[in-house]
């Protein structure tokens, strides 16, 4: 019997628990919050990820850690690495956690990259607008995510409110980048090197989040072969062992690398239901030791989040290969709380079904997206 420590109790730790009971794998999970949703599926410790004691009770009692969010402080995953399996390792982790080690990382490995300078005082910011130009976005360097902690320049004029919105922190200024889609590859390396890929997805943000994704992404075989090849070399260049997403902007076909993430991903929800093996089982087999599963897709798949609250599940559930998921969390403004998979065989099916669903559901705004492109 193996049981998997997750660190970070939230869905994307729910979906591992849920993925890994046919394997027979048991799960604690430990977060900050003693209504974190992942406890309604696995024991949830609820402690600090700073507090030693509980970290070392909770090492005792799994058999290799992983996570479900990147932002576990890196001391405490590399404590607990010398007391068990932690995959992928903290080097992974903490590198992931400051966008500035991301960027250089990708530029090392000759991946493009929006431009960017590091910001850490006023006078940096004006030096580093004056050098990038406008439009311009502000970030900071760690603990952002979903959006958080950006801060978008149009002119000199805006540059007083950024700093003051999210100053003082250690910042990157990038340039804004007129993409023509964005795009995310998922891969999962075993710990014998081995390595495999899923087919891209599109994907829509709304404020910063994630709205919606289609996969396969249209038209891909061009940047499908530069997307894999770069996630990768990551994987490789980092030694890591688990799922690993990477973020892309689509320019005119040239990719740039926007950030990584050291996890099972949002834009991969779709694999539950149109993969052989989903991101989670496969994420899990690797981080266990056990033979990964194809990566390969059935058909055309759309996930759509529910971001606020969860909309009617019979304008999901009535379609014949609509999946709903809901996560078990309260309601609450910008809050994932749930998504839908929505999957058939052909895109003008998927078109149809979505397009009902959109109706239903009075969702043409994040739908409409999706239909242009199927
Ligand atoms: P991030 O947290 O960096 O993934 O940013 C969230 C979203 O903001 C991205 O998915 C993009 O939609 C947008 N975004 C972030 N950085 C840039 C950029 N340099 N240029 C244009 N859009 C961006």
């Amino acid at each position: 019997m193996t049981t998997v420590g997750i660190l970070g109790g939230g869905q994307l730790a729910r979906m591992l628990a849920l993925a890994g009971a046919p394997l027979g794998l048991r799960f604690r999970v430990l977060d900050v919050s003693a209504d974190a949703c992942a406890g309604q599926c696995a024991p949830l410790t609820v402690a600090d990820y700073h507090d030693r004691a509980a970290l070392e009770r909770f090492a005792d009692s799994v058999d290799v850690v992983t996570f479900d969010f990147e932002n576990v402080p890196a001391q405490s995953a590399h404590w607990l690495a010398e007391r068990c399996p932690v995959f992928p390792n903290p080097n992974a982790l903490a590198l992931t956690q400051d966008r500035l080690a991301e960027k250089q990382l990708f530029a090392s490995l000759g991946l493009a990259t929006p431009a960017f300078r590091t910001v850490d005082s006023h006078a940096d910011l004006i030096a580093a607008c004056a050098e990038i130009g406008f439009p311009c976005i502000l970030k900071t360097r760690r603990l952002g995510y979903d959006g958080k902690g950006q801060y978008r320049l149009r002119a000199t004029s805006d540059i007083a409110a950024a700093w003051s919105a999210i100053g003082g922190a250690p910042l990157i200024l990038e340039a804004f980048v007129c993409f023509d889609r964005e795009l995310s590859v998922i891969a999962v390396r075993a710990q014998n090197g081995e390595l495999r890929s899923y087919p891209l997805a599109q994907n829509w943000h709304q404020d910063g989040v994630l709205s919606a994704s289609l996969a396969p992404a249209p038209e891909q075989t061009e940047v499908a072969a530069l997307a894999v090849a770069a996630v990768h070399r990551l994987a490789e260049q980092l030694d890591y062992v688990g799922v690993l997403a990477l973020e892309l902007f689509d320019c005119q076909g040239q990719l740039l690398a926007n950030e990584m993430a050291p996890r099972v991903h949002n834009s991969g929800h779709w694999t539950i239901e149109a993969a052989d093996c989903s991101q989670f089982a496969n994420h899990l087999r690797a981080v266990t030791g056990l033979p990964l599963g194809s990566t390969a897709m059935h058909g055309v798949a759309a996930m759509l989040n529910w971001v606020g609250n969860l909309p009617d599940r019979g304008a999901v559930l009535s379609e014949p290969r609509g999946y709903f998921h809901d996560y078990g969390k309260a309601a609450r403004d910008g809050r994932k709380v749930g998504h839908a998979t929505i999957m058939a065989e052909q895109p003008a099916q998927l078109a149809d079904a979505l397009g009902r669903v959109a109706a239903r559901l009075h969702r043409q705004h994040q739908i409409a997206p999706l239909l242009a492109m199927l």
